[in-house]
């Protein structure tokens, strides 16, 4: 690991202000950390903004729940709220990583370090959120642009995420046994117009798949899935599964999120 400055943030404006030239904020720790010291990155400065007051907690309403940028993935699980509202999104949370992931990793770190294999940007598609920056308002339509890639500017901070409240979803990953990242995580969420329908690790980043919308928004069943095509072109292919192997998983990860909603 490279030498660096350490500098802790008290106000998102102070934030915005250190994190120039080779600056980065510091969340959790969990993805920079590692990368840091395999010499993935190299920062002059990192910015810790775990001490910023009002960037952590969750706001509950009819229609959406905001939760703010530090909250950690063990805060938005055991939530009462988030889980009576949006279970599915508590379910999330409760399968990323392990405890000690789930108590230092934050939903702001998660989204904008943008794993391709991550669990929270197929919720962010799915429930049709929106992120909050100390600068804009972005949907997450247009925030996941490829592989560890975001919409987000140089040193622009993300204040909250806010998911709009679906008439039902569910979240069905089938996790790497070591990491419990998703080899492959369908989200499914119906709402009174749509049915959204994203997919995380099955391509360099997350997408919402349009045919399972198609076929979903005219009849939300599991069995509607049988007669959709998914294609393994352009899907991942690794060591833990092969491309065709993931596109098979999308429809059987969909058959069972669908089945539990
Ligand atoms: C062993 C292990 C297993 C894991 N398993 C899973 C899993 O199953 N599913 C899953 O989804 N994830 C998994 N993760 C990743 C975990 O969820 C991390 O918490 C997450 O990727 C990063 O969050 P963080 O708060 O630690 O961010 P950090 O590591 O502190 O930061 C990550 C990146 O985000 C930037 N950043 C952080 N906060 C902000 C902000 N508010 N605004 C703008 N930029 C910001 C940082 O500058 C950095 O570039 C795992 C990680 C580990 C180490």
């Amino acid at each position: 690991m490279k030498n660096f400055n350490f500098k802790s943030a008290a106000s998102t404006k102070e934030a915005s202000k250190l994190a120039s030239g080779r600056a980065t904020f510091l969340a959790g720790g969990m993805s920079l950390i590692p990368a840091l010291k395999l010499r993935l990155a190299a920062y002059s400065d990192l910015i810790n903004i775990k001490n910023i007051k009002g960037l952590s907690g969750i706001k509950v309403s009819s229609k959406s729940i905001k939760i703010g940028a530090t909250t950690t993935h063990a805060e938005v699980a055991s939530s009462k709220e988030v889980g009576k509202s949006i279970p599915s999104l508590s379910i999330l949370a409760d399968g990323i990583g392990d405890p000690q992931v789930r108590n230092r990793g934050t939903i702001g770190g998660s989204i904008a370090n943008n794993d391709p294999a991550a669990d929270y940007p197929s919720a962010c598609l799915a429930l049709n959120a929106t992120i909050h920056t100390a600068k804009r308002k972005i949907p997450a339509d247009k925030f996941f642009k490829g592989m560890f890639e975001t919409e987000l500017k140089k040193g622009e901070l993300i204040e909250a995420i806010e998911f709009e409240v679906p008439e039902k979803s569910s979240y069905v990953k089938y996790p790497n046994p070591a990491s419990r990242y998703a080899v492959v995580g369908v989200y499914v969420a119906k709402f009174n117009k749509e049915v959204r329908v994203s997919v995380t690790g099955a391509g360099n980043s997350v997408f919402r798949s349009k045919e399972l919308e198609t076929v979903l928004s005219s009849n939300f069943s599991a069995v509607a899935i049988d007669n959709v095509n998914i294609s393994s072109k352009g899907l991942n292919s690794d060591i833990h599964a092969s491309a065709e192997y993931r596109a098979h998983l999308i429809k059987v990860m969909t058959r069972k999120a669908v089945s539990s909603c």
